[in-house]
This record gives structure tokens, sequence and C-alpha cells, in this order.
């Protein structure tokens, strides 16, 4: 098989086969990165000789009778998780340059598998936007149409792996940031319940809010990868103790019960996008699911309750990036107000800098009670809505962005703009319940569309038995 269509379980099988070799998989991600990537803008960077040089260790290690469960597999990784010696800049002038002193639980937990870390993926600065153009590195195309946006932030990961440079890459999700771009670029995305993966070793952005997720080209990599990466550690007090049940493979809907939230088909959500939503939930009843409306009543106060509590987690995240602890420091100046101004004002970019301010200001004098305290009321009731939800139907299945991939530079620059298309995505991490993104078609400017599924969060398998249901309809999944 071509390597750009290539799974990560097609690989394994052709290496426990010995059909090919790690090596040969190597070259190939080199070979892809090598004639693509300065068009797609997806990597930042890429060690070809360590990529290579670690896959003639595993094909080593397999013939020495190793069968780790990722052996000899390269995978990608976003650019705001931590490798021991490797750059992890944030796609930000500010960490230009840094090197990762140590290795974030992920990296450690997914090399223990045997994986090979090649790579690291463009996004937006600091994790904040939804079309990696915030990236102060490069501009990242998608893979489908090249003067569009692929999506952010996790815009790098989702080229690299749905234009064939990645067999899968991770992504982290804030508010959508792995599931957005998923969607754009046509590649499964999970973010999986909040407390699933530790958190240690990756960038701080919004820290109640952060999970690391994957990108891939079918359901049964994800949910791989999810697994291996999942599980309480000691360096990250918010991780779950419960090991998520391993997914039978099982895509069988019967006897499951889908809920359709009414609030995620409202009328600004474009036409070949809800009718994706709702074609795949179709596809589901005639697989045999029972399919409902459900209501989600706070739906609508879920984004302004989200930019409020995300931006102040952020401006007091943002406060090490000071050049002194961390970060590129301004030189010549005297001051210490000074020098956090300068070092802070060049290094950052200017959605950085809006939600610092936006944050700090939000969590000022008496506005703390005003929007902070009352944002998170709202997210309760959010938690709530999903909980009620899920107490009628075991899944929810709702369209994943209001619209399709824009072209490049077409924004009107507007913030609230931005957010807006964050709508359908940000209920999920203020719930902090686990989602994926499936593709399911496209437009007929050939624009992939995903739909969105979402689960409680120890119950990641549905979304993996509805995924791969609808993604066999499709064609994927191999
Ligand atoms: N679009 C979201 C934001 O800009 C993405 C955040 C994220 O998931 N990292 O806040």
């Amino acid at each position: 098989m071509e390597f750009a269509k290539l799974t990560i379980r097609a690989a394994l099988e052709g290496l426990r086969k010995r059909t090919l070799s790690a090596v040969e998989l190597a070259q190939a991600v080199v070979g892809a990165v090598e004639a693509c990537n300065s068009t797609l803008g997806a990597y930042l960077w890429f060690d070809r000789e360590a990529v290579l040089k670690e896959a003639a260790a595993a094909d080593e290690a397999r013939a020495a009778g190793s069968d780790l469960p990722l052996l000899g597999i390269p995978l990608a990784l976003k650019d705001n998780i931590c490798v021991a010696g490797e750059p992890c800049g944030c796609a930000s002038r500010m960490l230009e340059g840094f090197i990762a002193p140590y290795d974030s639980t992920v990296a450690e937990r997914l090399r223990g598998a045997g994986a090979i870390l090649a790579g690291r993926t463009n996004m937006d600065e600091f994790a904040l936007g939804t079309s990696t153009e915030s990236s102060a590195v490069q501009l990242t195309r998608n893979p489908a149409a090249g003067d569009y946006v692929p999506g952010g932030s996790s815009g790098g990961s989702a080229a690299a792996v749905a234009g064939g440079l990645a067999l899968a890459a991770l992504g982290s999700d804030t508010g959508g940031s792995v599931r957005q771009p998923a969607s754009h670029c046509g590649c499964v995305g999970v973010k999986p319940g909040y407390g699933r993966i530790s958190r240690f070793g990756v960038v701080a952005c919004a820290s109640s809010f952060d999970q690391v997720g994957v990108l891939t080209k079918s359901v049964a990599d994800a949910a791989l990868l999810v697994n291996i990466m999942a599980g309480f550690d000691p360096r990250d007090a918010t991780t779950l103790m419960v090991k998520p049940a391993a997914w039978d493979g099982s895509s069988d809907l019967h006897g499951m019960r889908l809920g359709l939230p009414m609030e995620y088909f409202v009328d600004w959500v474009e036409p070949e996008v809800k009718s994706a939503a709702l074609a795949a939930a179709e596809r589901c009843r005639e697989l045999g699911a029972e399919v409902i409306e459900v209501s989600l009543p706070h739906a609508d106060y879920g984004p302004a309750a989200y930019c409020v509590l995300a931006a102040a987690e952020l401006s007091t995240n943002m406060a090490r990036f000071d050049g002194v602890r961390y970060g590129e420091r301004a030189a010549g100046v005297k001051r210490i107000e000074g020098l956090y101004g300068e070092s802070r004002g060049a290094g950052l970019g200017s959605e950085v800098k809006r939600r610092i301010l936006f944050g700090t200001h939000m969590l000022s004098g008496a506005n703390y009670e005003r929007y902070f305290m009352q944002a998170q009321r709202v997210r309760a009731l959010v938690g709530d809505d999903f909980s009620k939800a899920f107490e009628c139907c075991d899944a929810l299945l709702t369209p994943v962005v209001p619209a399709a991939a824009r072209k490049l530079g077409e924004s009107d620059g507007s913030p609230v703009e931005a957010y807006r298309n964050d709508s359908f995505v940000v209920g999920v991490n203020l719930a902090g319940v686990g989602a994926l993104t499936v593709p399911y078609g496209t437009t007929a400017a050939g624009l992939p569309v995903g739909v969105q599924v979402i689960a409680p969060t120890l119950q990641e398998s549905r979304l993996y038995r509805v995924a791969s249901a609808l993604e066999a309809m499709i064609g994927g999944g191999r």
C-alpha cells in the first residue's frame, strides 16, 4: 500500500510479517517529508538521521524477538509536547531555540512502546487559534486544497497525517484543537476525557481544559495510541486512576442510543456541514442505533464561558515566559519591569497578547466575581447538560465546526468570528468529556467535513464504536 494511506495497524502487520522493515517505513516518511513539507509546511523540524537510526535499531530489536506494540512506528508530535533534547517552541518566537530538557509522559510512554518520535509539527502560537495562521514560524496548508487553512491549533499535525507525511501525530485539545483541524483536513482526531492522559511535559495552555489527543488515519489507530498513553501519572495529579477498557474493535450499533443535540444543528451551520452530520445519524440508524433528539440547554453560553476561563488560565500559565525563567530575553534592558515588557512584547504574537490581556482583566478586581466566577457557574451548567443528555443516550453525534475550512488569509481578523467557529467543540472541554472527529465526506468544493461523536469520560469505547461504523461507510479504517 502507498505510504500516504498507510495506517499504523497495517504498518504493524507488515513489520510483524516481515514484509516491511522499520527502515523502509522510516525511508517512506523521510521521502514524503522531503518531497512535500516545503509546500505543505506541516513539520517545523524533522531529524532525518535520527529517524533512520532509530528505525535500524527497531529492526534489530524485532529480529532479537521484541514485539513492543509500536515497535518501529514513526509518530509526529505537536510543537508543545516535550521530547528530551528536541526543540519545543510552541511555534513562538518566545521559545525560539528552546530545547526540552526532559520527556513528557506521553513521549516516554510512546517511546517505551517502541515508537520513533519523528519531528515537531506546526501549530497556532501557544495553541491559540483555529487556523495555524498564528504560528510565528511558518504557514501550513490544507492538504486537500492548498490555498485553504488546515484548521488549528494542531494544524501541522492534521496536515502531516492527512497529507501523507506521517502515520499519525499527537496534538493537544484545549478547545477543539485536535477535532477541528481533523475535520478540516479529513483525518480522525480524538480528544479523550479530561484526566485520561498525563499533561506532564506538555506546555500548559489552559490547564483545566488541556488534553493530549491524537490525529490518525483510522479509528483503530487512534484507540491504540490513546490506550498506550492513558493512565495514572504521579507527575500529573489530574490523571485518572482508571485505565480505559481496551476497545474490542466492535462497530455494532445495535442497542445503542445516539442523541442529536438540537442546539448544534442551528441555522447558521453551513448546509453541507449540517447534512453530513444528519447523514451520519441516518447511517447509524440504518446500522441499528436508535437516534433521538436531545437538548443541551446551556450550549449557547458555553463559548463565552470558555473564552473567559481559558483566557484566565492561559494568562497565569503564560507568566513564566518572561525572559527570565523561560523565553527569549530582550537585550540591553536595565530595569526588571522593562525586561518583562520588552521580552514579552517582542516574543509574543498578537493573539497571545490579546488573550493574556483579556484573561488578566477577567481576573482583576471586581471582574473576578463578575466574569470569572460567573463563567465557572456556567461551566458547571454545561457539564450538567452533558450528564443529563447521557442519562437518555449513550453518545452524541454533532457537526464539528459550523463551516468547512476557509481560505488562507481570508479571515476578517475578528477574534469573535474565530471564537464562534469553536461553538461545537468547546462544550466538550468545559464538561471534560471525551469526543472525536471522524471524516464524513467532502463539500462540493472538495473540502473535508467531519462529524463529532461525544461520550462520557470513562466510555471512550463508545466513541470508537460509532466512529468505526461511520468510517467503514466511507471506505476508511483499514
Ligand atoms: N480555537 C481554540 C482557541 O483558540 C483552540 C484552543 C486549543 O484547543 N488549543 O482557544
